[in-house]
């Protein structure tokens, strides 16, 4: 088409899909935004909230800064609503996930629209060319690495996990060994210190993964923030021998200081930020130096926008990047397209609930990588199709205003 700036915002929908408990998953819940122009062009955003709690708080978040902030824009114009949406709205220049969250998906559907309206992938409007293949790990192998999710507990249970992930091509996998309890339910007492018995545990679980993977390929070892500083740095001295390529949220973020001792004093490199907004939630971790591997959620950070700009503040540290990934084939193609256009670019997720068929199932386009690479997806925008059937069953709200 000819773009013109005589386009307009009518109509911002959000579609949400709970599926908590499907496939053994046991909170799960999509918030996705489809954003309508008056040139017939739509573009689709997700919010990056749909594990934990409190995922259904976005979408009215979503029509609020729509309707008050969105509606009558021109859609290439990212930057001022992004800027109006975070100064104008009071609380986003407090933060959280609700609000970012909201904003992110907002921002990712522009960008869409942006990629459609001129036949584009989003990384080619961001200024690259098309990578080769993306390197991506096999994530969160404690629920096994299958199209079922299982809470994996005996050691040999993460060793064939690894084997099957290794088999499929993958060279590098993350794995907690620390949340599932021995009798395989959430472990409910993760903080403080570890005893000798659960020292073992993890010991042994991290020795199974290394069997499964062989030596020629990466681990890196999550710990959710479940974990207190001093625990965290008694399971990094505990596997460090098993060639660990980073220890991911070794404790909370409510704070910096805990993450900063943590950092200067494990023996195993730090990879955060899952939990961090914007370019200014992630400065003054790379200030103090205590993230080697940033994570921003393109779901949750504020959108392609403002993860491309965290994606160069790190650059400016010689920090690399790898986009938090949990959420539907959406959230993975909005990740992609980020990461395909950054310079510092080290790995992609792709989380054991993306093998899932409930998610599969949501998008006429299924992501999946090849012998753990990502062929980086060239259709305009985000070039993703929800599947009508899944639509269908998704309930929706929008806010509109004719041109
Ligand atoms: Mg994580």
């Amino acid at each position: 088409m000819q773009y013109t700036d005589a386009v307009k915002i009518t109509e911002i929908e959000v579609l949400e899909a709970e599926l908590s408990g499907r496939d053994g998953i046991a909170s799960w819940h999509h918030v996705f935004t489809r954003v309508h122009t008056d040139e017939g062009i739509s573009g689709l955003g997700e919010v990056g909230m749909a594990y934990g709690t409190g995922a259904p708080a976005a979408g009215p978040m979503v029509l609020a800064l729509g309707e008050r902030f969105v509606l009558g824009s021109d859609p290439f114009a990212t930057e001022t609503i992004w800027e109006c949406m975070l100064r104008k709205s009071f609380w986003a220049e407090g933060g959280g996930p609700v609000v970012f969250g909201a904003m992110s998906a907002i921002d990712a559907a522009l960008w869409d629209i942006k990629g459609r309206a001129l036949g584009l992938p989003v990384h080619r409007l961001l200024g690259a060319q098309t990578p080769p293949p993306l390197r991506c790990y096999a994530s969160q192998l404690q629920f096994d690495w299958t199209d079922k999710t299982t809470n994996l507990t005996d050691p040999s249970q993460y060793r064939e996990a690894a084997r099957r992930a290794r088999a499929q091509g993958y060279d590098c996998i993350k794995v907690d060994p620390w949340m599932i309890a021995d009798d395989g339910s959430r472990a409910a007492k993760l903080r403080g210190i570890l005893t000798p018995l659960q020292r073992r545990m993890v010991r042994a679980r991290m020795e199974g993964i290394r069997e499964g993977l062989g030596g020629d390929a990466d681990i890196i070892l999550e710990l959710h923030s479940f974990t207190s500083m001093a625990g965290a740095l008694q399971i990094a001295e505990l596997v460090e021998d098993l060639d660990i390529l980073y220890m991911e949220e070794p404790t909370h973020y409510n704070g910096a200081m805990a993450h900063d001792r943590a950092a200067s004093k494990s023996p195993v490199r730090i990879a955060a930020g899952e939990r961090l907004y914007t370019r200014w939630g992630f400065l003054p971790y790379l200030q103090a130096g205590s993230i080697d591997l940033v994570q921003p959620d393109v779901g949750l950070v504020g959108g392609i926008s403002e993860a491309f700009k965290i994606a160069h503040l790190a650059h400016a540290w010689d920090v690399g990047v790898q986009a938090h990934v949990c959420g539907s084939p959406l959230a993975t193609a909005m990740a992609l397209q980020f990461e395909a256009a950054i310079p510092n670019f080290e790995i992609h997720e792709h989380h054991t609930y993306a093998l899932k068929s409930c998610n599969r199932d949501l998008f006429v386009e299924d992501l999946q990588p090849l012998q753990g690479r990502f062929q980086v997806p060239q259709s305009p925008g985000l070039g993703m199709t929800l599947s009508p059937g899944a639509e269908a069953r998704m309930t929706r709200t929008s806010v509109r205003r004719d041109a």
